[in-house]
């Protein structure tokens, strides 16, 4: 539950404003895991609801595609999505209300929002190396156990050669 409390703005006029920072830690919400959650998040009265917009950092788990090690991915989440006032129906396009006692649970818009800022193919690092794809091991932990001095160098094959002509 990512919770904020904006009593005021129901009975406020369009136009009305407020801010809030947000600045947390290990949430998790749903299947997102995060890191932590940082920023700042404007919210307008609008005639039919309460207009939320802003910029959020935070790290999403995510597994790398290359070495399928978790790792949290740093991304930005942008926000610009209406809240429902009190009593309105939810809706896929509208799935944030704001409860009579003012409390409105961002979780769903930030879930979503998050999800879109992951890359497709996340990297846990620019130069990671991935899974040895004869052993499975992960060669960045150094766990690939193949040997491979097996594949001779081309420049050792004439060597090679001599060594294997008879006398
Ligand atoms: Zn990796
Ligand atoms: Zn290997």
């Amino acid at each position: 539950m990512i919770k904020v409390n904006l009593i005021a703005l129901i009975h406020a006029k369009p136009g009305a404003r407020e801010t809030v920072v947000l600045d947390t830690s290990s949430i998790i919400v749903d299947d997102l895991d995060l890191g932590y959650l940082k920023g700042t998040l404007h919210f307008t009265r609008v005639a039919y609801g309460i207009l939320v917009e802003g910029t959020l950092d935070a790290q999403v788990k995510t597994e790398c595609t290359r070495c399928l090690t978790p790792f949290y991915q740093p991304v930005v989440i942008e926000l610009e999505d209406t809240i429902s006032l009190p009593g309105a129906d939810l809706t896929p396009e509208r799935p944030v209300r704001i409860a009579e006692d003012g409390w409105i649970d961002l979780s769903p818009l930030i879930r979503e929002n998050a999800w879109v800022a992951v890359p497709v193919k996340p990297i846990c690092s620019p130069d990671c190396q991935g899974i040895c794809p004869d052993c499975g091991g992960n060669i960045n932990l150094g766990e690939c156990t193949c040997d491979k001095t097996t594949a001779i160098d081309p420049r050792w094959s004439a060597l090679q050669a001599l060594l294997e002509t008879p006398g």
